[in-house]
Parts: C-alpha cells; structure tokens; sequence
C-alpha cells in the first residue's frame, strides 16, 4: 500500500483501477523496419480501423447533429481511400521507415499542398489532412480517440490534463481524475467538477507503467491517493463512500425548495457548464437556470471553428432543454490555457493576460459575429443572456454593442424571430470592479469571474500549482472588489452574480448574502450544497 498527498477538487471517494493517461500527442519517432511489406500491411489495418470509427462517428453524428455535420465523417473516410495519399504513406514506408514515420510525411506533404491553394475551401482541406493521419497515427501507436481505452470505469492518472483532452474524454469511462500537476482553479479542475468526479491535483506521484490497473482509492475528502490499499482501509474508504453516497441522498431532499434564509432572502443558485452534456446533471440537481455556460469548449479538441449552424443548434438545445429557465452563454473566451491550433495564436510571454477572450472577438469579429448570430438565433428557444468575458473598459462595451445591433439586425431582415437577451459582463478584471459604477450604466447585468479577479487582484497565476497553498482565496481586496461591484450594480438597478469558484465556498454564503449578491453560480455537484448553506442561514 502507498499513500500519496495531494489538492483535492472534488469531495467525494472513488475507488477503482489505474489507468495511466499519456498525452495524445504522441511524437513521432522515425524508426528503420526490416520488413516493409509487412509495414504496409500493418498500415492497410491502420486504415481500415479508421474507417470503422468514422463509420461510427458518421452514425453518431446522424443521430445527434443531423447530416449536414455527419457528412465531414463521410468526406474524412473517402479521402482515407484516396490512391495518391495512400501510394505516398507506401513509398516512405517503402525506403524502410515505419508507418508512424510516414503517414506523418505524407502528412506534411498533402496538408502543405492544400494550405498553399488559393481557394479558401480547398486551404480548409490541410486541416482534414491531418486530422485522418492523426486518427491513422493513433491507431498504430496504439492511443485511443479519447485517450482511454477500457471497457469499465477507471481512475484517470496523468502528469497533467489540459482543457482539450479533458473536454473529449468519455465521463462514464472515468471514476476520478489523479494528476501530477494542475492546480484546483484550472480549467480542467473545473471540468472534473462539472462532471462531478472527486479529483486531486498537485499529487506527488511518480507515474509508470507499473501502476496501470492496480486498485487504488481517491479520496476527496482529505486528498489522498491510496494505491493498493490493505483491506482496513479498503473496508473503511468503501464504508466511508456509502456514507458519501447517503449525504447526497439526503442533500438531494432539498430539490424542488427554494434558496431561502430564514428571514425570507432568496437568491438564484445556477449552475456552470461546459458541454451540453452538463445539462443534464444541471436538470438532475435541480439548478434555477445556467449562470456561465463556458461556450469556448465547443471550440475546444477539434481542428477547425464550428460554424454558426453547429453552435445554433448547441445553444438551441441547452435552451430547449433548460425550458424557459435562464441560460447566460459566455462568448468565446479562449487563450490562456484554452489553447485551440487552428485559431493560429502566436507564443505569448504572459497569455493570462494576453490576447485572448474578447480581445480576440474584437480583433477578429468574423469569429465574434458567427457566435453572436448562432446565439440570437437559438434565443428563441428559451430565456438566453449574454455575457462578454474579460472586460476592462467601457469603450469595449460599446464596441460590442454595436456589433450585436448590426446582428440582430440582419438577423432581423433575414427572418430569423429572437427572444429577449439580456447582455451582461464577467467582472474578472480588478479594471471592471474598480469602474463597475460606469460600466453598470452599459449593461443589463454582472457576473463576477472569482478565478480571473483573484488571479490578477493577488498577481497569483491560478495555474501555478506552486503558488496555490499561499493563495487566499478570502483576501480582504478581493472581497473588497466583490462588494463594490454588487453595491455599483444595484445603485444602478442591475443585478450581480458570481460565477467563479467561490461562489461554491459555503463558508462565504453569508458574507455573500450580506452583501447583495443575487445570485451564485457553481458547478451541478455542489447546487445542493449551496443550497442548503442559504437555508441554514
Ligand atoms: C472566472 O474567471 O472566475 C470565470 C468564471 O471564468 P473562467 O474560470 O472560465 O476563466
Ligand atoms: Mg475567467
């Protein structure tokens, strides 16, 4: 048995087998063959798996986003049976090198030739170059589409996650998430959250291949990574995981009642979400509406933009499905450690506080103006709000706003019919906080980014695992700044929520309540926990 220390994200305990996660972007390394017929060979069953899964994938999307979207599975399939592709992967293979080696040639080769074509389409085209040679590559590398390859539920252990292959992971695949590094306000922290699996960070573990599939306990409550526990404590980590299972149970009477002290305060608790997938727990827990849906994850683990129709119906049915209850949509807020290729972002020296977010939005409206149109379009679907990541002046406000009348606009002459939209900023900047009295003036609400304001009030980069112990999240400046904004909001009639990590911090629910906040938006897992916090007061 070893124990190991780590941050906890998520109260809870799992218990279950390893499974060691390594990074999807497996390099690729030239190696000499002795047989090259039997290279090709392994190649040919290469193509042919891919084939199946972009079958599957056809399938799938058929079913989920309809056959416009499906058809790209189709295009990927045919290209893979394309002769000159092909006849290149075998001529390399030919002089003796491996199939991983050169399906990444013949990579380079077509997705270069596609790149330097006049015609935008046929530029588009270098992407799906790499893209099926990545799925041919992974498959003779032996790495799986979403990086887990088991049959049954497993405890995800890795050197470190980003946002992107968190995002395309299968949740009923995984029990828990063990990493080496990361820190608990990261973007795939956050994600473990809203999939509701009791995680660690920052775990001092040494990762081999020894571990794979060995029994281990994750325990949320006191940060602890057990591997192959003795039975005690396998006895005890199970009994104590019933007892977890029992409180939520009991936490779970509170669905259906209001957020209410008891000298009658009510305030909205919503809940945070990525993927439209997180609906669902967002229904099952019983939340007033959505208060940050993340929209750049639909970005995120693929190789070019959704385009307006893909992200109509992505918000249409997170509206559909929220019937009639509010869902306020983020734009875009990617950079940092969003990172996505095709956007093109050069290397920055400091990407926090780089381009990103709406400055990109601002920069490259096209971008802007297709999300803006997808989202006016669902909204009249159900009760959408917009809000605008990362504001730290007003010029910026009326900058957006002109944008969105011009678009709804033309949506208007197109046909399209809208709802009601109100537009909001995140107040994540000390910026807007500090000039929340004139930027109230410009908006219809607030929503606090806790993670965003504490990193760049404590110059604290929420990234480092390093900083995070001496990190306090309580800091008088940003409760300060909290407090201003609320008080900014309501003297100009509007109101103000929080949407970052904090607001699920119970030990601040009153301090919260005293000073206004109207409404708290965490992840789906701890809706009941806050709930009953605001009750008990
Ligand atoms: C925040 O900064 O608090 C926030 C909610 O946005 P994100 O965590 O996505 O940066
Ligand atoms: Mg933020």
């Amino acid at each position: 048995m070893k124990k190991y220390n780590g941050k906890s994200v998520l109260k809870g305990i799992a218990v279950g087998r390893i499974y060691w996660y390594r990074k999807q972007n497996y390099e690729v390394v030239k190696t000499q063959i002795s047989d090259c017929e039997d290279e090709k060979k392994r190649f040919e069953g290469a193509v042919e798996t891919a084939k199946v899964q972009l079958s599957e994938l056809y399938e799938d999307a058929l079913k989920n986003v309809g056959e416009d979207h499906a058809m790209i599975f189709d295009v990927h399939k045919m290209m893979l049976e394309d002769d000159d592709y092909l006849d290149a992967v075998k001529s390399v293979i030919n002089e003796g090198c491996n199939a991983e080696y050169a399906v990444s040639v013949a990579m380079e080769q077509f997705a270069g030739m596609f790149a330097a074509m006049d015609d935008e389409y046929m530029k588009a085209r270098a992407a799906d170059i790499r893209d099926i040679s990545q799925r041919v590559i992974n498959i003779l590398a032996d790495i799986s589409e979403d990086g887990i390859q088991t049959k049954w539920p497993v405890i995800v252990v890795a050197e470190d996650l980003t946002p992107s292959e968190t995002v395309k992971m299968d949740k009923n695949k995984i029990l828990a998430f063990v990493t080496v590094k990361g820190s608990s306000n990261s973007h795939t922290a956050i994600l473990a959250r809203s999939m509701n699996l009791p995680s660690l960070v920052n775990t001092q573990i040494e990762l081999s291949e020894e571990m794979n599939g060995k029994i281990a306990v994750v325990d949320g409550f006191n940060g602890q990574f057990i591997i192959e526990p003795d039975e005690d404590v396998l006895d005890d980590m199970i009994a104590r995981k019933n007892q977890w299972v029992a409180d939520l149970e009991a936490l779970a009477q509170l669905k259906g009642k209001e957020n209410i002290t008891s000298d009658g305060r009510k305030i909205n608790v919503y809940a945070n979400i990525g993927k439209v997938s997180d609906v669902e727990a967002v229904i099952e827990e019983d939340a007033g509406g959505i208060g940050l849906f993340r929209s750049e994850f639909l970005y995120l683990g693929r190789n070019d933009f959704p385009s307006e129709e893909e992200q109509f119906k992505s918000y249409k049915s997170v509206l559909e499905k929220m019937e009639g209850k509010k869902v306020i949509i983020r734009t875009l807020d990617i950079g940092a450690d969003k990172k996505v290729d095709y956007f093109n972002l050069e290397p920055e020296e400091n990407p926090a506080m780089g381009y990103r977010a709406i400055r990109i939005c601002l920069d490259r409206p096209e971008i802007f103006i297709t999300q803006l149109r997808a989202i006016y379009r669902a909204s009249a679907y159900g009760t959408a709000a917009i809000m605008f990541p990362m504001i730290v002046s007003v010029d910026e406000i009326r900058r957006i706003k002109e944008i969105v009348s011009q678009v709804k606009k033309d949506l208007e002459l197109e046909g399209y019919s809208m709802g009601e939209v109100e537009l909001g900023i995140m107040v994540e900047t000390p910026a807007a906080a500090v000039i929340s009295d004139e930027l109230a003036k410009e908006v219809d609400f607030f929503s606090i980014g806790t993670n965003d304001l504490t990193q760049y009030t404590l110059a604290v980069d929420r990234q480092n695992q390093k900083l995070e112990s001496t990190c306090d999240t309580h800091h008088p400046a940003i409760l300060r700044l909290i407090e201003m904004t609320v008080k900014n909001a309501h003297k100009e009639g509007i109101w103000a929520g929080i949407c970052g990590e904090l607001a699920a911090d119970t030990d601040l629910t009153r301090t919260f309540l005293d000073m206004g906040v109207d409404e708290l938006s965490v992840s789906a897992s701890n809706i009941l926990k806050v709930r009953k916090a605001v009750r008990d007061i």
